[in-house]
């Protein structure tokens, strides 16, 4: 059996990262068995589909890297498909017309609801044989006896029993076909073998399967991976954070840190965290998804997103980094090498926008400094540092590690004050906010002419 997956969003909105999730897992499915993945657009709810949220729903996909064999399909342009189909049901006495009033949908609701019943349509225009009148819609004739079974590679055995299903509306009174309508001609025609989504369809399933069926359709495989929840235990939505995919490409986020956490969500193998694309691909399968819901934990996705910044090819991260620079508002044009600084801070940081924030004061100057640490470091006791600093980097020729480092340590002979008393109050007075990595280094990055003028500056600052 060649395999064929497809990722079906509906276009209101971003890409939402459980949408990313199922659609990865699809993708997995498709390359791990050298089948089809496809990808459809189900817009048929024509307002509140737009075109903004399709060109996002592309963008989340070509950045996390999940290409397509085949499609985009689009849903509206299907519609003579679907009309036909439905035509196939009304033939061949799968489906006929209802005329039920919206007044009568109500009053028998209520009715039911009075008796404890779920409400369901009672089957009223069944055997009418009505024909296409003004306000008329075409529901399926679901089998009235019998179990549906769904073997889900996902959540085993489901059984539904037919009495628990009603006849589900498939043509709209203004002639636009129903969402399991569409659903299952695509999934047919398409020729999907596993159809791999939210366990929020679940309930979908035996009806889509009753329409294969009355089709004389073959059934797919299904695999309903368990929703995202936020650390509350509450479906992940905006409350708990960014959802949307290209968030996190904003927020400097690698794409492979984020395909690695959401491969990682609901499936698992042995205690492996940390998968390049291509042990995803041969190592994935379906049955290993978790059955219940993961909760989106932000600390390891940014544990995986600096393992991935890391270990980045620096020339790669470069370009990714300098839009964030951008963004952050300086150049690297007046300072050092961005890959030489690429070596040094390339570790230290979670996410592209701070590694951004990091490396500012090597490319730009400030006036300011962190109030907290200006008080601790910077003192009437730290200016005869300061000073004695200043002269000898004036002096230093060889602007070299080795020789920055020295100067420090003299420093500290010299005056006979500790390591702590010379190191964080320069590192202060360089950076502005204290933290960088070892100062000799730093320093070195840094330049001498901008070293020496920032120390001038504290000391300034301090009288
Ligand atoms: N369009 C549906 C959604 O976005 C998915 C339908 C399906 O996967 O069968 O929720």
């Amino acid at each position: 059996m060649k395999v064929r997956t497809r990722f079906a969003p509906s276009p209101t909105g971003y890409l939402h990262v459980g949408g990313a999730r199922t659609a990865l897992f699809s993708w997995l499915y498709a390359r791990k068995t050298g089948g089809k993945f496809i990808l459809r657009i189900e817009d048929t709810d024509r307002e509140r589909s737009t075109e903004a949220s399709v060109d996002a729903i592309l963008e989340g996909m070509e950045w996390l890297g999940l290409d397509y064999d085949e499609g985009p399909f689009y849903q509206t342009q299907r519609f003579d498909r679907y009309r036909e189909v439905i035509q196939q049901l009304l033939d061949t006495g799968h489906a006929y017309y209802c005329d039920c009033t919206k007044e009568r949908l109500a009053m028998l609701r209520e009715e039911q609801m009075a008796n404890k019943i779920k409400p369901r349509y009672d089957g009223c225009c069944c055997d009418k044989s009505l024909c296409a009148t003004e306000g008329t819609v075409i529901r399926f004739k679901n089998p009235s006896e019998g179990d549906v079974v769904i073997d889900d590679l996902v959540k085993g055995r489901v059984v539904i029993n037919n009495r628990e299903l009603d006849d589900l509306i498939i043509e709209r009174a203004d002639g636009t076909p129903t969402y399991n309508l569409t659903v299952v001609v695509d999934d047919w025609d398409m020729k999907m073998t596993h159809v791999i989504r939210g366990d929020d369809h679940l309930n979908n399933t035996p009806r889509q399967i009753n329409i294969l069926k009355a089709l004389g359709a073959e059934l797919p495989i299904y695999a309903h991976v368990p929703m995202i929840l936020g650390d509350d235990g509450k479906r992940l939505s905006k409350r708990h954070g960014a959802v949307s995919v290209m968030q996190y490409k904003e927020d400097g986020f690698l794409p492979e840190a984020l395909i690695n956490y959401l491969v990682r969500l609901s499936w698992s193998h042995g205690d492996q965290e940390i998968f390049s694309r291509q042990e995803m691909i041969e190592l994935f399968d379906a049955v290993d998804i978790n059955t219940s819901a993961s909760a989106f934990n932000t600390e390891k996705l940014l544990w995986l997103n600096q393992h991935y910044i890391k270990n980045k090819e620096p020339k790669l991260l470069a370009e990714l980094l300098l839009p964030f620079i951008r963004s952050a508002g300086f150049s690297t044009e007046n300072g050092p090498d961005l890959l030489a600084v690429l070596a040094v801070f390339q570790e230290r940081c979670n996410t592209l926008v701070e590694l951004a924030e990091e490396i500012r004061f090597l490319y730009q100057d400030f006036d300011e400094y962190n109030a907290k640490q200006a008080k601790k470091q910077f003192k009437e006791t730290t200016l005869p540092i300061l000073e004695s600093l200043k002269q000898q980097y004036s002096a230093l020729d060889d602007w070299s590690a080795e020789a920055i480092h020295h100067v420090v340590e003299n420093t500290v002979n010299t005056l006979e004050v500790g390591f702590g008393k010379v190191g964080q109050p320069l590192r202060l007075a360089v950076t502005g906010h204290g933290k960088s990595p070892s100062i000799d280094v730093t320093l070195e990055l840094l330049g001498k002419e901008k070293t020496v003028s920032r120390i001038g500056q504290a000391i300034d600052f301090i009288q």
